[in-house]
């Protein structure tokens, strides 16, 4: 008879494959330790590494600690402390405590634990491969220290999949701020070498976010609170305004505990996907529900969450985003609401050209327009009569006789076909009017009824695509040096980042030197940049840098285009001239993307006679 094929593996064995799923990197095992430091009510916790982690890995606690039996026996495969009765053990499995992440890390590492309680019982165990190497009796303050060296030392298939130092650094990194997010009640520090990266001090959330991501795109995210069929949604997203590619700024945490689902970033994506496909919005959702709704266990490294019922959970996302949109909205809101059918009323009767993208879930209602909004009364005191500009005007008449094609369309009243919007040879054309609403919207007739423009919108759209032009041409930036240097504080995130792209940032102009402590100074900037926007390109740069796109100078093209565009277009309240207005709309015809400003809002909207007609009650 044959020996059998099939044979139980030893125990070591299973140990480093079991290792292999939950650890699969050195963030994986920061992961798990700040986990348990949390659960162990740490109120403060440091966190080190060395060589991306893989040499050494740091997390230190000042939570409950273990005494001397505990110490024996955590590191051992299914064993936690967090399950005491049969109760329990659903709640287990719902928090995905499964006493697993201890062994696995020590099963693949020297780990050295040192701990102590506040019974004065403290102690050090010192394990190789899974295996205790050595035990000391020593003092320690009431805590726990896990140090982690050589990750991977005796699975070396694994080690070679890893990343360069710095990739996994800045997953380390990434780790570290999602925790820290999730709790802004704790104390962080995080360490690589001895500099230190990031210093999370505990307060309010918002502050938190303002530390992890910067206080510049903090301050102006937006509350969410919703609740929706036992579903809790709560944390911050970006107005939509701001939406301007922060790609690893999507924080979502369950029971605060960070995780990752697709499902939710399509629900985002969705929501925002009116004011640019391209847009890349903060969102910091905190979503909570009944135990029997979510399973966190289907996934070795617990990244995923599955959901029961994953459609409810898509939509309430959505509607949490979109309540959220329309209460900013109403606070800062000005005028009368021209719709009864709030998503409908100004996109269903659109066609050709501007169709295709007004129709949206949200509506304009959620887009945050200039700053002077016109009051009630400015509404209603505005001119109502166009004024009339001549027809000798040459240059408005050609840019109407001009057209591009597919791209313009019919500004004259009774036109139905866009596509064909060349205005006729035979009969005598008369140039559309438009007069302004309160110098803030240009307003006007089109083929379909009343047109209405955002003139700091379109006009920041047009300015956009022309300097994004003469970016992208290569051009190298000519820097203006500043008479008096402008101080920036860089946070200590910030400084890091700065130090690597220091280059980067000269050829586009920005000079930039240390000051003192946290503050720099910028001694030059790109000339096509106003002095005011200067620190939030320079602030927005080294966000689009954290988030991984170090050499894409698409970006900051981006970036100093909008700023650009943002300073140098008609301002709300800026009164235009007929032929100014006339050129506006018409060059806004002409932009690729004419019907979004570059920050995602919208640039006109329209009132079709059927609507009017509807709100007339004829
Ligand atoms: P789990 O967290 O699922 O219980 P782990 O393998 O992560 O499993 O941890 C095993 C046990 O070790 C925990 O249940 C806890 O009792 C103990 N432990 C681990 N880290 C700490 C810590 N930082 N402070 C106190 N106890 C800890
Ligand atoms: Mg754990």
């Amino acid at each position: 008879m044959k020996m059998a094929e099939i044979h139980q593996l030893p125990d070591e064995i299973i140990n480093k494959i079991a290792a292999g799923e939950v650890i699969e990197r050195p963030a994986s095992a920061v992961k798990e330790l700040i986990e348990n430091a949390i659960d162990a009510g740490a109120t403060r916790i440091q966190v080190q590494i060395e060589q991306g982690g893989k040499a050494k890995i740091l997390v230190s606690d000042n939570g409950k600690g273990m005494g001397q039996a505990d110490l024996d026996i955590c590191y051992l495969r299914h064993t936690t402390s967090k399950l005491h009765s049969a109760d329990d053990l659903f709640h287990l499995h719902t928090n995905g405590f499964r006493g697993e992440a201890v062994a696995s890390i020590a099963a693949i590492s020297k780990m050295t634990i040192t701990s102590a309680t506040d019974d004065g019982e403290s102690g050090r165990i010192i394990l190789k491969g899974g295996e205790v190497v050595e035990k000391q009796d020593i003092q320690a303050s009431r805590g726990t220290t896990f140090l982690i060296e050589d990750l991977f030392f005796n699975t070396p298939v694994r080690r070679t999949f890893l990343g360069s130092d710095t990739s996994e650094g800045t997953r380390v990194l990434d780790v570290v701020i999602r925790a820290a997010v999730a709790h802004p009640e704790i104390r962080f520090d995080y360490k690589v070498g001895d500099k230190s990266v990031f210093i999370g001090v505990p307060g309010e959330l918002k502050n938190r976010l303002a530390e992890a991501i910067g206080s510049g795109v903090a301050k102006n995210l937006l509350p969410v609170d919703y609740t929706e069929a036992q579903i809790h949604v709560s944390g911050y997203i970006s107005p939509v305004t701001e939406t301007n590619g922060k790609r690893h700024h999507q924080f979502l945490f369950m029971r605060n505990r960070p995780f990752e689902s697709k499902l939710i970033g399509k629900a985002v994506s969705q929501a925002y996907e009116p004011y640019g496909a391209q847009c890349k919005p903060v969102t910091v959702l905190f979503l909570d529900m009944p135990d029997m709704e979510f399973d966190v266990n289907v996934h070795p490294a617990k990244r995923e969450i599955r959901f029961a019922n994953q459609n409810l959970v898509f939509l309430v996302v959505t509607h949490a985003i979109r309540e959220t949109f329309k209460a900013a909205m109403e606070a800062s809101s000005p005028i009368i609401d021209l719709s009864d059918e709030k998503y409908e009323t100004f996109t269903s009767h659109s066609t050709g050209a501007f169709s295709e993208s007004t129709h949206t879930d949200v509506g304009f209602d959620a887009g945050f327009r200039s700053p002077k909004m016109p009051s009630q009364d400015s509404f209603k005191l505005a001119e109502r009569k166009p004024p009339k500009y001549t027809t000798e005007d040459d240059t408005v008449q050609d840019l109407f006789s001009q057209p591009e094609l597919g791209k313009i369309i019919s500004l004259e009243p009774g036109q139905q076909n866009v596509q064909a919007a060349t205005p006729q040879q035979e009969q005598p054309w008369a140039p559309p009017t438009f007069f302004q609403v309160a110098n803030t919207y240009i307003a006007g007739e089109d083929a379909e009824g009343l047109l209405i423009i955002d003139q700091h919108a379109a006009h920041s759209r047009i300015l956009y695509e022309q300097a994004l032009e003469t970016l992208a041409s290569g051009a190298a930036l000519e820097s203006q040096e500043l008479l008096f240097p402008e101080l920036i504080e860089f946070s200590k995130l910030e400084q890091e980042l700065f130090h690597s792209v220091e280059a980067d940032l000269k050829h586009l102009g920005f000079y930039i030197e240390h000051f003192g402590g946290d503050t720099f100074q910028i001694r030059a900037i790109p000339s096509a940049l106003s002095l005011s926007r200067a620190t939030k390109a320079v602030h927005e740069f080294l966000d689009s840098v954290s988030s991984g796109d170090r050499n894409d100078m698409v970006k900051i093209q981006d970036t100093i285009a909008k700023s650009w565009a943002k300073t140098n277009a008609y301002q709300a309240g800026d009164k235009l001239k007929p032929e100014e207005m006339a050129m506006l709309v018409s060059q806004l015809m002409t932009m690729d993307d004419p019907l979004k400003s570059p920050y995602g809002t919208p640039t006109l909207m329209r009132l079709s006679l059927d609507e009017l007609s509807k709100k007339f009650k004829h």
